[in-house]
């Protein structure tokens, strides 16, 4: 175990009594579940959660690279906290400043350089290290990639007993065991990767790909399936690339661990993402067409439609690899329901380029897509390269985005009149309303009791909204088991 390297400066007072912890979350579903793994963590140190920062004796900010000027939007948000902070020290208070995630990676000691207010900074191969950092007694930064698994050193799910933002209250199943329980859940299976696209700056701050044993995930499962939740959503940032040790010799790849996963009761759902269209194998096409719990869903980012940005990016696929990969995938699964991730502006990106892109977005017909502007990554290949113009970016974005618009309002259209089985997740936006997920990943809105949260109805579809379905439920509903 690699011990915090520590700097120069005062000793951080000491936590006050009543631990509280606010974390602030940004960024990708990785995120979210490592949220709530540092939560399992300090809750074990006996932490509740703070309803404000105001509140809180640690605030956690974990950071996400992704999004342009990230690092100075990080900074922005401490000069805040640091008010706070100073606030806090005047009422005889110790607050404490930790930064995790991505940025923290990226920065390291270069954060307690520049904000004199942050206490830890964690890297995200290195969150079970953060109870020794806090109570180390001085500023500390770990962003070493540790031999030692921090899987190995996380407590069971379910031991969390805070809230975090974010998480909305489920009366019935608090009810049942005391303990904030949600319907469906993260879960990361795979971390890290090896692909270097010229645009990510994931393989630096994830490091090289790391799959977890196949044991460790199916326990992780089973109590969360324990715990009632029903859908599984597998996480990594290559999840299709997953290749665990298995419960004897050999590894197992994504396909025969979903196939594994499945075969746990309770477990009704399950989905994984992101997958790179390289990684996306036979066995694992199959599993679509032959795992029912499979849901009919798949994010398989193109990032472009240009053979000759693909290049560029280092994406190791073609538009025609990409395009015939679709076609397997929907005569495995004529229903799966494909989203993509798509750059707009790449450097050396021509109108050319853009108009592949488009062609590959209608031939594709996405229910969904995320799609972006291409912002430089410092320390990532393509960030030295000559830039696309804004205002040229800005202008591409918005075509993709209007054709994508059109693309999911044309696959939610379908959905109109449609029956089908609705996990009810969360309250809705008003009183006496419900929202769950559909096996497409849609969001769909039904009037229903609260008691309801966590089951699984059958809902007729009456009303396609801009983003979400309306509808009815159909039968008497299941209870909640
Ligand atoms: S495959 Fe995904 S995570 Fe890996 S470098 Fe490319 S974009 Fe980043």
């Amino acid at each position: 175990m690699s011990n915090p390297e520590t700097t120069q400066g005062k000793a951080a007072p000491e936590l006050s009594e009543a631990r509280k912890v606010y974390i602030k979350t940004y960024g990708c579903q990785m995120n979210v579940y490592d949220s709530e793994r540092m939560a399992d963590i300090l809750a074990a140190e006996g932490y509740k959660s703070a309803e404000t920062p105001e509140d809180a004796d640690l605030v956690l900010l974990n950071t996400c690279h992704i999004r342009e000027k990230a690092a100075e939007k990080v900074y922005s948000e401490i000069g805040r906290l640091r008010a706070l902070k100073a606030r806090a020290r005047g009422d005889g208070r110790a607050m404490k400043i930790a930064v995790a995630g991505c940025v923290a990676q990226a920065e390291g000691a270069e954060i307690l350089k520049r904000a004199q207010s942050v206490d830890v900074v964690v890297g995200p191969q290195s969150y079970h290290r953060l109870p020794a950092l806090l109570k180390a007694g001085k500023r500390a930064v770990e962003t070493e990639f540790p031999a030692e698994s921090k899987f190995d050193h996380m407590p069971e799910p379910g031991f969390r007993n805070m809230r975090l933002p974010g998480d909305r209250p489920q009366p019935l199943l608090q009810q049942q065991a005391g303990l904030p329980r949600h319907a469906a859940a993260f879960l990361t299976v795979q971390e890290g990767c090896d692909k270097f696209c010229t645009f990510c700056v994931v393989p630096y701050t994830r490091g090289a790909e790391f799959s977890r044993p196949v044991a460790r995930i199916v326990e992780e499962a089973e109590a969360l399936a324990a715990r009632g939740v029903k859908d599984v959503m597998l996480l990594g940032q290559n999840v299709n690339a997953y290749h665990g040790a298995g419960p004897a010799a050999g590894a197992w790849p994504l396909a025969r661990l979903l196939a594994r996963l499945s075969e746990i009761s309770g477990i009704e759902r399950l989905r994984y993402t992101t997958s790179h269209p390289r990684d996306m194998s036979d066995d694992l096409i199959a599993a679509h067409r032959d795992l029912p719990k499979l849901m009919p869903y798949l994010h398989l980012p193109a990032q472009s439609g240009s053979d000759r940005i693909l290049a560029l990016m280092n994406r190791r696929h073609d538009r025609n690899f990409y395009l015939r990969l679709v076609e397997r995938l929907r005569r495995a699964r004529p229903d799966l329901a494909l989203s993509g991730d798509f750059i707009v502006g790449f450097p050396g990106e021509t109108e050319a380029d853009f108009s592949a892109t488009l062609d590959l977005v209608r031939a594709v017909g996405y229910a969904q897509a995320y799609s972006f502007k291409y912002s430089p990554r410092p320390g990532t290949p393509a960030a030295g390269e000559a830039q696309v113009p804004d205002a040229v970016k800005a202008e591409r974005l918005q075509r993709l985005q209007a054709l994508l618009d059109e693309g999911q309002a044309a696959f939610n259209a379908k959905m109109l009149g449609r029956e089908f089985d609705l996990l009810l997740e969360k309250p809705g936006k008003r009183p006496g309303q419900l929202v769950g997920r559909s096996p497409w990943l849609q969001a769909v809105h039904v009037d229903a009791p609260e008691s309801l949260i966590g089951a699984m109805v059958k809902v007729a579809v009456d009303r396609i909204g801009s983003n979400s379905l309306f509808g009815a439920l159909v039968d008497p509903p299941r209870a909640v088991a």
